[in-house]
């Protein structure tokens, strides 16, 4: 006998129950982010023996669950982040949805919770953003921030995987991350907290991965820092991975003229972030000419790597004057740029340095201001490119 295949994750079975009391749209202006939920919810969840019980797009509200559940005792928590645009045509866009499906799936896979069909997860999504499309505000970087969430729901505290789950998608309107244009931000260096290392979790989005984040970011605002910069110490030296919950790149300005744009490798220990690909992929687009970056001339030559690079490089760079620009991007600010990075060298008791960016005007230099238009406008629906915007 083969294995008995149990029910996936069916869009056909979807149940519909409207609210009856939709809540007052919020001021854009106010928005602050993912404070407010949209009306609905999307709920589906999974026992051993019925497998995913037939989805339901319902009320938004809180769940009763048993407090042994294994989310609770053991952080079998995954989750994803991704925004609905409202596009010129008055339409809801999402950007490059199957990148999050499929990074979801694996973050699954990772805690041993039950996979899912992830084409019949995107189609009840946009089931559910159509239902609360009222709540995208038609305002230029505003979007409706997705947060779909798969946690364990195993009623006992034996220590092992969780096979009963939970998967909803909550909605939560979102304004742009600067809301006055772009300001860099500063970034401390942490040493003594590591983010994520060989074999862990850091390449897999699951909640474990964030907590453990809190204390050193506090600890960063206290020194003056509003982010953290991720570093991993190996024989290299202290290598950078990522700047609080985003990918980072830098651009470095080389002997002939062109620029490399360098963002680390997908070595286990970063994020595989839905933005950094898609940046690295246009840059590559521009140096092939394929398409060309705004503000960027068509001959520039810019030379997109996925390399390692440590403090120590950064700051030869800086001293150099080849370091032009330091940026983070993830799907909160899509790009936000980099002014100051605070360090100590080697132990935690020595004075702490900053390294400072060249200053531009409008906050931003020029290539992250490029990407940054380029990526918007592709969102946005008002570049078409490579079918990322559906
Ligand atoms: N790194 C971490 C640790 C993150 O949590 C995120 C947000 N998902 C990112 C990077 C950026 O990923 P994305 O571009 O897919 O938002």
């Amino acid at each position: 006998e083969g294995p008995v295949s149990i029910p996936d994750l069916d869009p056909s079975k979807l149940t519909i129950t409207l609210t009856d009391t939709p809540k007052p749209l919020p001021n854009p202006e106010d928005l602050v982010f993912g404070a407010i939920m949209t009306d609905h919810m999307l709920v589906s969840s999974f026992d051993p023996i019925n497998g995913w019980s037939a989805p339901e797009i319902k009320p938004y509200g809180p769940f009763t669950l048993d407090p042994a559940s294994s989310c609770f005792q053991y952080a079998t928590n995954i989750f994803e982040g991704m925004k609905a645009y409202i596009g010129p045509d008055g339409k809801p866009r999402l950007f490059r949805p199957e990148k999050n499906m499929a990074r979801l799936a694996r973050s699954a896979a990772r805690l041993a919770l039950p996979p899912f069909n992830t084409n019949a997860l995107l189609e009840l999504i946009k089931k559910l953003i159509v239902i609360d499309q009222r709540w995208i505000p038609n305002l230029e970087g505003h979007s409706l921030y997705l947060r779909p969430t798969i946690i364990g729901t195993r009623p006992t505290l034996g220590v092992a995987a969780s096979d009963r789950a939970l998967l909803y998608v909550i909605l939560s309107p979102t304004g742009p991350y600067f809301r006055t244009g772009p300001k860099p931000v500063s970034l401390f260096a942490a040493a003594e907290n590591v983010r994520a290392w060989p074999g862990g979790t850091g390449s897999h989005k699951v909640a474990g991965n964030y907590a453990p984040g809190f204390l050193p970011q506090k600890e960063a605002a206290k020194l003056g820092y509003e982010q953290i910069l991720w570093l991993l110490k190996d024989e290299s030296g202290w290598k950078v991975t990522e700047a609080g919950a985003m990918n980072i790149f830098v651009v470095v300005g080389r002997e002939d003229g062109d620029l490399d744009v360098i963002t680390p490798p997908l070595d286990g220990t970063i994020l595989p972030g839905v933005t950094r690909e898609s940046i690295l992929a246009i840059v590559k687009a521009h140096t092939d000419g394929k398409l060309c970056l705004p503000g960027i001339s068509p001959t520039k030559c810019l030379h997109a790597h996925e390399r390692s690079f440590t403090i120590a490089d950064m700051e030869v760079w800086a001293e150099k004057g080849q370091l032009l620009e330091v940026f983070a991007v993830g799907t909160a600010a899509v790009v936000a740029p980099v002014g100051r990075v605070g360090f100590r060298d080697d132990d935690s008791k020595k004075a702490i340095r900053d390294l400072m960016l060249p200053p531009y005007e409008g906050g931003m230099g020029p290539i992250g201001r490029a990407v940054r238009t380029m990526i918007i406008d592709i969102q946005e629906g008002r570049f078409e490119w490579e079918g990322w915007s559906v």
